[in-house]
């Protein structure tokens, strides 16, 4: 059992927990040198880890499953919304 923390309803005995993503911060990754080391194929030999930016996840919430549904479906359309669709 647990508390939904986005609508604070106690959930059912049984009831699944859902991790919902709310808050998300862009990072960036440095590039890593010999970072394959021991597990190097014919094919991997020599490839460094370039790094990248990307997101980290900043804060992250216990919900229930219809509050998760919504979320995620909110979160797809905002998501639509900034790609223009
Ligand atoms: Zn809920």
């Amino acid at each position: 059992m647990y508390r939904c923390e986005l609508c604070n309803r106690v959930s059912r005995p049984g009831e699944r927990a859902t991790k919902v993503v709310t808050q998300r911060r862009p990072t960036e990754y440095p590039s890593r040198g010999k970072a394959q080391k021991g597990r190097t194929s014919s094919r991997s030999k020599g490839q460094d880890d370039p790094g990248g930016a990307g997101y980290e996840i900043a804060k992250e919430c216990i919900a229930c499953s219809t509050c998760a549904q919504e979320h995620f479906a909110k979160e797809a359309a905002q998501e639509a919304e900034s790609l223009g669709i």
